[in-house]
């Protein structure tokens, strides 16, 4: 059978990045026909946006997306594409695993955690704007309906890789409202799961717990502005962001993309293409080929461990296609 998947390859080092991937997936054995839609800066001259709906109409019908980066227009009065998509999608859940590889450089090793980040309210409602001259407002929005499906999802996700603890993430000692009634969903649901360790943090503890031993963490699950920022974090704790694979969930739908944005100050053939192929590993798991995506995170495995090609962010001078090729080359 053959999967209908949307690609969008995204600005900057997007189309790079997923082409690695696709080459990679399609190496795997699995038989997927790619409908390719175009968003971010490039397509804003012509369509007006940069994200225009046969985008969105593109992943409704095939209701799996793979997704490069894309470029925030800054002072353009265009919002995120990806804040944007994520809402009109309602993809609730941001999903990062975030893991130590051997032979990629780091300050740790033994990490295996997932940041599991509320995707749709938060501090990212969109709901800003200026008060007069001299002054701006952000209204944060937490609903108890957002934060106990975010919370059940994590929980559901322990449950189903065999994780013991969650750990909720928060500021409830200052936001008592916001954050307070995010609190007190994930200590409801936690009760549903007793066989799940649960506590709960504050999130500049976390921080420093994170930075200090990441290896005590398994499921960390916080609202939006946290996890953006936490996620970039546990990112630097096994190599950087070209590692660190990601899917943004819904009910209906899923993009799968990498966890780092557009790179546009990288020139082309540098990028890391390892985040992108991974998520797409985590794509073939989704649809149940757990077989070919075990095939493709090992041979990533093997090319890492290996320490003959990897990219310059790990400290190597193999382009982007070269690693891609040794990925293809290590797959079983
Ligand atoms: P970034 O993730 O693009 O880059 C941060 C740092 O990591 C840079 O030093 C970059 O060179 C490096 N890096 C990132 N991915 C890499 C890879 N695959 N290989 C090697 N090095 C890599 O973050 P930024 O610079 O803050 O943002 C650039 C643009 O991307 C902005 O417009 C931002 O809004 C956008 N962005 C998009 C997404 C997304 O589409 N999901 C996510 C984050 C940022």
């Amino acid at each position: 059978m053959a999967y209908n998947i949307t690609l969008i390859p995204g600005d900057g080092i997007g189309s790079e990045v997923t082409k690695a991937a696709k080459i990679v997936l399609e190496a795997s054995g699995v038989n997927i026909n790619w409908e390719v839609v175009e968003a971010g800066e490039k397509v804003i001259e012509k369509y007006g946006t940069p994200l225009p709906d046969y985008v969105i109409d593109s992943i409704k019908r095939n209701r799996v997306a793979l997704k490069g980066p894309v470029t925030t227009p800054i002072g353009t009065g265009f919002r995120s594409v990806n804040v944007t998509l994520r809402k009109s999608l309602n993809l609730y859940a941001n999903v990062r695993p975030v893991k130590s590889y051997k032979g990629v450089p780091s300050r740790y090793e033994g990490i295996d955690l997932v940041v599991v980040r509320e995707n749709t309210e938060g501090l990212y409602s969109g709901i800003e704007h200026k008060v007069g001259e001299d002054a701006a407002e952000s209204i944060k929005i937490i609903t108890r309906k957002a934060s106990e499906r975010i919370v059940k999802y994590a929980f559901e996700l322990a449950k189903k890789e065999r994780m013991k603890k969650i750990t909720a993430v928060h500021k409830a000692n200052i936001m008592k409202y916001t954050d307070g009634l995010f609190l007190e969903c994930a200590k409801k649901i936690s009760q549903e799961y007793p066989e799940i360790i649960f506590e709960d943090m504050i999130v500049d503890a976390m921080s420093m717990k994170l930075v200090q031993t990441p290896q005590d963490y398994e499921v960390l699950v916080m609202p939006n502005l946290y996890g953006d920022i936490l996620s970039d974090l546990a990112a630097g704790l096994v190599g950087g962001l070209g590692v660190v694979p990601g899917a943004n969930i819904g009910d209906k739908e899923i993009v799968f993309e990498p966890a780092h944005g557009s790179a546009p100050e990288l020139g082309s053939n540098i990028a890391n293409p390892t985040a992108t192929i991974l998520s797409g590993a985590m794509m073939l798991k989704h649809f149940g080929e757990s077989e070919a995506a075990d095939r493709v995170e090992k041979a990533v495995v093997k090319v890492l461990e290996e320490g003959k090609y990897l990219t310059r962010d790990l400290g190597g001078n193999t382009g982007t296609i070269e690693y891609t090729k040794a990925v293809i080359d290590a797959i079983e």
